[in-house]
């Protein structure tokens, strides 16, 4: 397929606003999936499940052929989770698509029809990346849809003409026709050449790090050097390390010699193909396109979703600038209840982080020293300190954790940042105040109703039910970053009260 005639898209919507049924009649219109009695197969859905039991691991893409005025294209969907928290794997997901289609519930029925703060939030992360964006208003089956004032709704919040809507039912399949034939006309095919490559994959790191002089450096680049992101890995036990990987520009085809540009090592590709919508190998996948490569690959540090893969021979191209480092939002402090369970434990989360790479975890040879009595000895042989770090801030914070009671509970302060409408500031203070938190600044967004909010907050207090009060507290409007305030290396020695006195007699 040329570029001109593929399209790469994502079904962004607020959860239950209809994306699996649109996903499935998608599927069957085009003949990937046959129409079962039951009706509904929930296809990505099944992948997802699959997924988190870690049977049969897929990345939920599919590629569709679809008859368009006599011409054969291919469309790729990237499913992009469903939950607003996961707001960073939206982002990677959309970073392989030039569209996307905006799915709002338009019953009248629900409590949670039109416009949700989810949607809002994936229809921010899509626009950040330049993404085209075709709202499709569903459930008009339903007797009291009121698709005309979600439309307007639609055209007061996001400023799209009510003429680019369209009113569908994922469920009975009216207007679904309508979709991919709007998905063919209105989304951009790939750029592979030229501005248009470049300054699609400018836009990737969405506020993340594009190199300084990245743009020049392509300029003098070929256009045809394989370019393809990692979007995504999975872990399948016979062959290893899959990825789902977006060719910008260039291609791959089995055989050849690749490269991960970030560890320089050099792999042969064993297979490479699309999700149709089972993985189905092509023996090679050119520039535009969506599909899966697997080349011997043990671990996932040797693939990182982000990294830019090219062929070995190519040496010193700039990469694609790939996707700020994801952050923790749910912390667990985990422990076996008899202390020789440590390693099973261990490798238990060895196998978990293999099959879910949202999961990170640290190994615990970092001790947190809660009063100075216990502190190692200088001549202790029995272990050797790296180093020693002391938390930095404005607060001496308390050792034991107040929340868990832990000592060992990370205690280190970090320094958060809450983008807020300005309704909410007051709650969000107060939020803040009750975790401890200390406030260093506050701004206003020009132009916007927006304020920013930083203080210093001890990382144990957001660890706990912090991110989902500030998400119901704000109605789902608030968003939050943060970063390690820290600990700084120190240079500590223990001191004791008999060498003190000792010293000052002298
Ligand atoms: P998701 O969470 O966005 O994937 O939503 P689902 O596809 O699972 O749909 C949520 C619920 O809405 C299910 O009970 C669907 O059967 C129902 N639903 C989805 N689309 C329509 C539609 O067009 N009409 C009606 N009446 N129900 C729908
Ligand atoms: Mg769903």
């Amino acid at each position: 397929f040329p570029p001109e005639k593929i399209r790469n898209i994502s079904i962004i919507a607020h959860i239950d606003h209809g994306k699996s049924t649109l996903a499935d009649r998608l599927l069957e219109m085009t003949g990937t999936i046959t129409k079962g009695p039951g009706g509904n197969h929930q296809v990505l859905d099944k992948l997802n499940v699959e997924r988190e039991r870690g049977i049969t691991v897929k990345a939920q893409t599919v590629s569709m052929l679809h008859t368009h005025k006599g011409e054969e294209y291919l469309i790729n969907l990237i499913d992009t989770p469903g939950h607003v928290d996961f707001s960073y794997e939206v982002s990677r997901s959309l970073g392989a698509c030039e569209g996307c289609l905006l799915l709002v519930d338009a019953s009248h029925l629900s409590t949670t029809e039109g416009l949700q703060a989810q949607s809002l939030a994936v229809f921010r992360a899509a626009s950040a990346q330049g993404l085209a964006i075709i709202p499709c208003l569903n459930k008009i089956d339903l007797p009291h849809a009121s698709p005309e004032a979600i439309s307007q709704q639609i055209e007061e919040t996001l400023r799209i003409p009510p003429s680019q809507h369209l009113y569908i039912s994922a469920k009975s399949g009216i207007g679904v026709d309508k979709v991919l034939g709007a998905v063919i006309e209105n989304l951009p095919p790939p750029a592979t050449t030229g501005a248009g490559w470049k300054d699609r994959v400018s836009r990737l790191s969405a506020g993340g790090a594009l190199r300084e002089g990245a743009v020049e450096r392509w300029e003098k680049e070929e256009d045809d050097i394989l370019r393809a992101l990692i979007v995504d890995t999975y872990y399948d036990r016979f062959r290893g390390v899959v990825s789902l990987i977006r060719i910008f520009t260039g291609s791959i085809k089995k055989g050849d010699k690749i490269t991960p540009m970030a560890s320089g090592k050099r792999y042969e590709v064993l297979d490479v193909g699309v999700f149709h919508p089972e993985e189905t190998p092509t023996d090679s996948l050119l520039a535009g396109q969506v599909g899966y490569v697997v080349c011997n690959m043990k671990n996932f540090e040797e693939a990182n979703v982000g990294d830019t893969l090219t062929h070995a021979t190519t040496t010193d191209i700039e990469p694609l600038p790939g996707f700020k480092p994801m952050q923790s939002m749910v912390f667990a402090g985990v422990f076996p209840l008899d202390a020789q369970d440590f390693q099973k434990l261990e490798e238990a989360i060895g196998r978990l982080t293999l099959n879910d790479r949202s999961v990170v975890y640290k190994d615990g040879t970092e001790e947190i020293i809660s009063n100075p009595s216990l502190f190692p000895e200088s001549h202790d042989k029995t272990m050797r300190i790296d180093h020693v770090e002391e938390p930095i801030g404005e607060e001496q914070v308390s050792t034991r954790c107040l929340a868990c009671l832990l000592t060992l509970c990370p205690i280190l302060p970090v320094h958060a940042t809450i983008m807020v409408p300005q309704d909410f500031i007051g709650e969000m203070m107060e939020l803040c105040n009750e975790h401890r938190g200390i406030e260093l600044e506050y701004t206003f967004v020009e132009a916007t109703d927006r304020a920013v909010l930083r203080y210093q907050l001890p990382l144990s207090e957001i660890a706990t039910e912090f991110f989902s009060s500030l998400k119901s507290r704000s109605k789902g409007y608030a968003s939050f970053d943060y970063e390690d305030a820290g600990y700084a290396a120190s240079d500590l020695v223990k001191v004791h009260t008999q060498y003190l006195s000792q010293e000052s007699s002298r």
